[in-house]
């Protein structure tokens, strides 16, 4: 048997509760970043310029997969980030982008994270991409995500943030805080010297070990 799905306005809330969340975990702050959950034939997002605090449930935005809008409010100007992720990656039901300050300032360098620490195998790879600068809002930045995002659930944003999915809200908060953290930890090892690059076989060890760890029995991961 399949739960139900659940409503608009108890993912409404999820989605306010996960933006509280990106605030109290550091990864954001004022209006800056902005979060979706998968939702019938298209998504919920945050309005757009709206600070989180002030968030009520029907102030979250459906958007269809063609970027149209029946609500009042105007859907985050990064809607097109959000609906590409969803098109392109059958398996993301929520996205976070959030300007983090580590995320961001490596981004500023126009940086990819390589693998200077296995737990970069969270992002789906051997490290994360910054994908090249476009303007906020535009098809070009969406376009320019897609392509950091190959193969991949986490990329940096050229000169502006990062963006991540996963399966569900919990999820993707998790992923959003896991990538700053690497961004953090990169950024403090570079201050200090050059950090050394775990290889491609080193890497593909750590992707398969990550299939079953953490894998409890009669637990679902
Ligand atoms: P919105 O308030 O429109 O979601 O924009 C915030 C942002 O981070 C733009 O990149
Ligand atoms: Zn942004």
């Amino acid at each position: 048997m399949h739960p139900e799905p659940a409503s608009r306005e108890t993912l409404s809330k999820a989605v306010i509760s996960t933006c509280l969340s990106m605030n109290t975990q550091g990864i954001n702050q004022g209006n800056a970043g902005n979060i979706s959950h998968r939702f019938e034939d298209g998504f919920l997002i945050t309005p757009s310029g709206i600070a989180y605090q002030r968030l009520q449930p029907a102030d979250i935005v459906y958007v269809d997969m063609d970027g149209s809008s029946r609500d009042s409010l105007a859907p985050s100007s990064e809607w097109r980030m959000h609906r590409d992720i969803y098109a392109n990656h059958a398996d993301a039901g929520a996205v976070l982008h959030a300007h983090s300050t580590f995320a961001t300032a490596l981004s500023c360098l126009r940086a990819d994270i390589p693998a200077f620490h296995y737990m970069i195998a969270v992002a789906g790879g051997n490290d994360i991409r910054c994908a090249d600068y476009a303007l906020f809002g535009s098809q070009a930045l969406s376009d320019n995500m897609l392509a950091a995002l190959s193969g991949r659930r986490a990329c940096l944003l050229g000169t502006h943030g990062m963006i991540c999915f996963h399966h569900d809200l919990d999820k993707v908060l998790w992923l959003g805080v896991e990538v700053e953290t690497l961004a953090r930890q990169y950024w403090y090892a570079r201050q200090a010297g050059k950090p050394v690059i775990l290889s491609a076989a080193q890497m593909d060890e750590v992707l398969e070990k990550f299939k079953t760890y953490g894998l409890q029995p009669g637990h679902e991961k």
